[in-house]
């Protein structure tokens, strides 16, 4: 057992008064902890290093500021005061703290250069110790924004093959489960590295992806709320809500997904593979209704399986019986132009199933959504894709009957 007050004067910024009488032991050349507390001699700065401090202000902040985040953070109430430091830095942590917010560097090397830290790592902490994350437009992924928030979707360590809970995502969980603050760098495409915001992570979900070997493989995707400074005082209730309702679980959507079970998915028909998905969609929402609150995130993470289902059940045409017309041309990936619709709001209680969904051509689309008419129209339309899923089912199983009088 060491204790600092006694072991930092071997750093030479911590100077403890000489006092009569204070025993050393043989050994370690250390007095015990009663000795200590019986002299209680003066201990602080070198009067040097205190004289600076005392003049330049500015640089005392930082000390203080950067000290804080390092070993107090999050910040316990009252620290500030009892440590006489709350007029030095009110209102200046995050200014005081370097980089700033806003600075820009044209690579990794040159952030390295000025502020240390790994030159490679995607998360990997600053010299100061705080946690940092590198989100690359142009790299193997591009993090995005989660619709309908400031959120932004992460992903994780790991380039190819199935990531894991190690290096920089065991990083990740722990600043999730401590509630501390990170720093965000982004790079636009053919744009700067650049300090873009603080942020806390208050959701992970484990995704599909493709790995940089193009190969499918599960990915983190850790959900990062921007805040403005690493305090938490300074962060908006809805950011301290979405914290204290985190739970700190991975919400994995990698288990019932179907691409686990494509291998020989050619072989099946389609109508058995829509049987397949739709049951896998049905799953994932059932398990996923009772996190109605962050719909907006669930949404972002919405089922691959149901939507796979519906452009399969749709036949790669636009499922409104009304339909003026669905453009011919295909997209550059050689797909039919379709946009999957949740035919009722998800936040207004439509699942992500595909019983509730539907494949549409952008015209359709619009007037389901703008159209002075939509009312009707999407009450149509949720008959349609009951009528549809239930005849896609029943299609199944004369399939199957078909397969097997083909192979006996
Ligand atoms: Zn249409």
């Amino acid at each position: 057992m060491v204790y600092p007050f006694w072991a930092l004067r071997n750093n030479r910024l911590w100077q403890v008064e000489e006092v009569e009488g204070l025993q050393l032991t043989s050994g370690e050349r250390r007095p015990t902890l009663t000795t200590l507390n019986e002299a209680d001699p003066l201990a602080g700065l070198p009067r040097d290093d205190l004289d600076l401090l005392s003049r330049d202000t500015e640089l005392a902040t930082r000390i203080a500021a950067s000290v804080l985040l390092r070993f107090f953070d999050p910040l316990p109430a009252g620290l500030l005061d009892a440590m006489g430091l709350a007029e030095l830095l009110a209102g200046h942590v995050d200014t005081a703290l370097r980089p700033r917010v806003g600075e820009s560097f044209t690579n990794r090397d040159t952030i390295a250069d000025a502020y240390g830290g790994n030159r490679v790592l995607g998360i990997t902490p600053l010299a100061d110790g705080t946690l940092t994350v590198y989100s690359d437009d142009k790299g193997p992924y591009a993090d995005k924004r989660i619709d309908g928030t400031q959120w932004i979707a992460y992903t994780g360590d790991g380039l190819s093959g199935d990531q894991r809970m190690r290096g920089g995502n065991k990083s990740m969980q722990r600043y999730r489960t401590e509630h501390r603050a990170l720093r965000y760098w982004h790079k636009p495409h053919k744009g700067q590295w650049m300090f873009e915001t603080w942020a806390v992570i208050v959701d992970c979900h484990r995704r599909w992806g493709r790995g940089e070997d193009g190969q499918m493989r599960r990915e983190y995707a850790w959900v990062l709320a921007p805040v403005a400074s690493p305090l938490c005082h300074d962060w908006p209730q809805p950011i301290l809500d979405a914290l204290r309702e985190d739970d700190s679980l991975v919400r994995d959507h990698t288990q019932d997904t179907p691409l686990n079970e494509t291998e020989g998915a050619e072989a099946l028909g389609d109508h058995e593979r829509y049987r397949r998905l739709s049951a896998a969609a049905g799953r994932t929402a059932s398990r996923r209704s009772a996190r109605s609150r962050r719909t907006e995130v669930d949404r972002y993470f919405r089922s691959p399986a149901a939507r796979e289902a519906v452009v399969l059940r749709s036949g790669g045409t636009c499922e409104n019986p009304q339909c003026l017309g669905h453009p011919p041309e295909l997209t550059d990936a050689g797909a039919p132009i379709l946009e999957v619709d949740h035919i009722n709001d998800l936040g207004n209680g439509g699942g992500d199933i595909p019983e509730t969904m539907i494949a549409l051509c952008p015209n359709c689309h619009a007037l389901k959504t703008r159209g002075r008419n939509r009312r009707e129209l999407q009450a149509a339309l949720i008959g349609v894709a009951q009528q549809r899923h239930r005849a896609f089912i029943e299609d199944r199983k004369r399939e199957s009957a078909r397969q097997t009088c083909f192979f006996t």
